[in-house]
């Protein structure tokens, strides 16, 4: 299975640079997360071992207990999936960026707790570019307005953007939203207050079936699962 890992790895990391650079990009400003929701801690370690050392969890529950497992690995843990407020405490403490901050009472909370515990916490929003109801996060319009505010509060670092492509929609559709997630970014960037503007550069986006797309648009960090694990489950 090791083997298998590895083998899954290097094509996906190949595929990672053949996108970058057949988009006049490297393939070292692509972050690559590997999903590990589908395994468990001792085949997420095999990811780590093969050379993953950013790995993501969709349910906070599920991350602490990986994180626990593996604490003794220099693991940056990403949580990529809905977050609620009363999970902030651990969740915070547990990984390096927060992927999927969706909404203003959320990133109030993560503040106040930075506040508490005299942290900054690194994190992306997430904006549904599909339009679709089911999909969290700000809207574009929403989060143009809310940036502001976001920028003032002390304890968290807005690093970038994070969205998922819709589920309906197909390649034309899903390239614009990575498009728009994008110039969305710069234009968040170009009015942002000068201390924040740099840091705000992050874009995650792009999945196990459309991350090449994803890096072609300018993402920055690509989040794989199914890929990753081919063959396995
Ligand atoms: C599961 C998940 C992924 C990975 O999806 P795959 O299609 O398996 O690569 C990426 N992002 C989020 C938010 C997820 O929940």
């Amino acid at each position: 299975m090791t083997e298998l890992i590895a083998g899954n790895l290097k094509r996906v990391r190949d595929a990672i640079e053949s996108a970058a650079e057949s988009s006049g990009r490297s393939a070292d400003d692509v972050t690559l997360v590997g999903v590990t929701k589908y395994v468990d801690a001792s085949v997420a370690r095999q990811l780590y071992d093969a050379g993953c050392r950013d790995l993501g969890e969709s349910r906070p529950q599920v991350l602490w207990d990986k994180a626990e497992v593996l604490a003794e690995l220099d693991i940056r843990w990403h949580m990529i999936g809905h977050l609620q407020r009363n999970k902030v405490p651990r969740t915070v403490g547990a990984c390096d960026l927060v992927h999927s901050v969706d909404s203003m009472r959320l990133i109030k909370a993560i503040n106040a707790e930075g506040e508490k515990t005299d942290r900054v916490t690194n994190v992306l929003l997430e904006a549904n570019v599909s339009g679709e109801q089911a999909k969290h996060g700000f809207s574009q319009d929403e989060l143009k307005t809310a940036m502001s505010a976001i920028f003032e509060l002390p304890h968290v670092k807005p690093c970038g953007l994070m969205c998922m492509a819709g589920l309906e929609s197909d390649e034309r559709e899903t390239r614009n939203q990575f498009a728009s997630l994008r110039k969305l970014r710069e234009e968040i960037a170009s009015a942002a207050p000068a201390g924040r503007r740099d840091g705000f550069r992050e874009l995650s986006m792009g999945m196990s079936g459309d991350f090449e797309m994803a890096i072609e648009e300018g993402a920055t960090i690509v989040r794989l699962g199914s890929i990753l694990f081919e063959g396995i489950r």
